[in-house]
């Protein structure tokens, strides 16, 4: 029988939605859409499945006080006459930590949220819009179950060595490690690849997920042996805003020199960084690339470096590589920047194809290329999707 499944990604300036049609695990988007500029200008969209837009708003800045919650009952609104005849199966929330505990999907009972809550000084920009999704979703569709589907979870298979710092043990057993984030678009990306290449599938493959976040991984016959993020999504990778690893010394100077305080340093680090940070123009890749300055460039060059900069590292935790693999909205999208770093990787083994590239792939390497290198849109909610019903028809 088909059933309908509701994805949400609740995030810190955006609200995404998914509607699923399911029969058994064969899904058919209904509705999407999301809810975007939440804290700027909040513009409100739903599409149909065919990308035939049903309903579009923009409603006053929050200045007003129209924050997360007004957000989430104008999303409750448009979704209410339209629930009930679809029948929801339940509803699946990406949440950004699940701290050590949690390493699969789980349905979200008061003791799961109490303990979810507990991981916001892990996740301070993210966590609390998440829980703000489950809070709101328990509200107005009492009896339909949640389901929390975790970014940390897909790598709770690291060893311990890619699990720690260098830090006193008490800190390690409070829980000062290295989760890494993106678990659901890695997982996405290992559950695609044995219908791509199947010999890949098994063998040793850097995933790099590009988008307004960033970070990179390292599988190993599909499971993650190692990721560029660590405690917080702040490490690894130059992101839109947010600047990836730095050496601590540079926030006791902060503090030392400058006076800042956590917040300022959280500010800095978070929403001032990355992109934005170093061109002074944007965080947006799209502008970064139709801008004339210098400092634009630079940041890309800075991206670039990072990204053949880590492979080199995960290659080497993974004993040598077998296939890269890009995705995420900048992975997929800017054959530039993956050009850049195919050939920075030529030492490697990538034997890039430009005429391949160009056209998104799949396969971005020459086919005698020793390690191939691929575009492979990534898709969080259905990964979401996919877990939920797992979690409901296993509960
Ligand atoms: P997130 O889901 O983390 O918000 P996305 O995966 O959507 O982010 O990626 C957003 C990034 O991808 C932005 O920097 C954006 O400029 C870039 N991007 C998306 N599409 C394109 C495109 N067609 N050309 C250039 N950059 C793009």
């Amino acid at each position: 029988m088909s059933k309908a499944i509701l994805v949400l990604n609740a995030g810190s300036s955006s609200i995404k939605c998914t509607i699923f049609d399911a029969v058994d695990t064969t899904l058919t988007v209904r509705y999407q859409g999301q809810i975007e500029g939440i804290g700027t200008q909040p513009h409100f969209k739903m599409t149909d499945q065919a990308g035939a837009v049903l309903f579009e708003t923009t409603w006053a800045n929050p200045s007003s006080g129209k924050g997360h919650a007004y957000a989430l009952e104008q999303l409750a609104a448009w979704l209410d006459p339209r629930l009930p005849e679809a029948g929801l199966l339940g509803i699946g929330h990406r949440v950004v930590h699940g701290g050590a505990h949690y390493s699969a999907p789980v349905v979200i009972d008061q003791v799961v949220l109490h303990d979810l809550h507990g991981f916001i000084p892990l996740a301070p920009l993210h966590q609390p819009a998440n829980l703000a999704g489950i809070e709101a979703t328990m509200a107005f569709l009492p009896g339909v179950p949640n389901v929390g589907c975790f970014d940390t979870a897909f790598h709770r298979t690291h060893p311990i060595e890619a699990d720690r710092f260098a830090l006193p043990y008490a800190f390690y057993d409070e829980g000062v490690r290295r989760y890494g984030f993106h678990g659901l678009s890695y997982e996405y990306i290992a559950r695609t690849l044995p219908e791509l290449d199947p010999d890949l599938a098994q063998g040793r493959v850097v995933v790099a997920h590009l988008g307004n976040g960033a970070s990179m991984c390292a599988l190993k016959a599909g499971r993650s042996v190692d990721s560029t993020m660590g405690f917080t999504a702040l490490d690894g990778l130059p992101m839109g805003t947010r600047c990836g690893q730095i050496d601590p010394g540079v926030l006791l100077y902060l503090m030392q020199a400058r006076g800042m305080d956590a917040s300022a340093i959280q500010d800095l680090l978070y929403k001032k960084s990355g992109f934005l940070g170093m061109s002074g123009v944007s965080s947006d890749m799209r502008n970064l690339e139709a801008s004339d300055d210098p400092r634009a460039a630079e940041a890309i060059a800075y991206f670039v470096y990072r990204i053949i900069r880590e492979t080199g590292a995960l290659a080497s935790v993974l004993g040598g590589l077998d296939g890269i693999i890009f995705t995420a909205g900048i992975g997929e999208n800017v054959y530039r920047i993956r050009e850049r770093v195919c050939r920075g990787l030529a030492w490697l083994g990538v034997e890039f194809d430009p005429v391949a590239n160009a056209h998104h792939g799949p396969r971005i390497s020459t086919a005698t290329s020793a390690v191939s290198a691929w575009v492979v849109p990534t898709n969080e909610e259905r990964m979401i999707a996919l877990h939920t019903i797992a979690a409901l028809t296993e509960a």
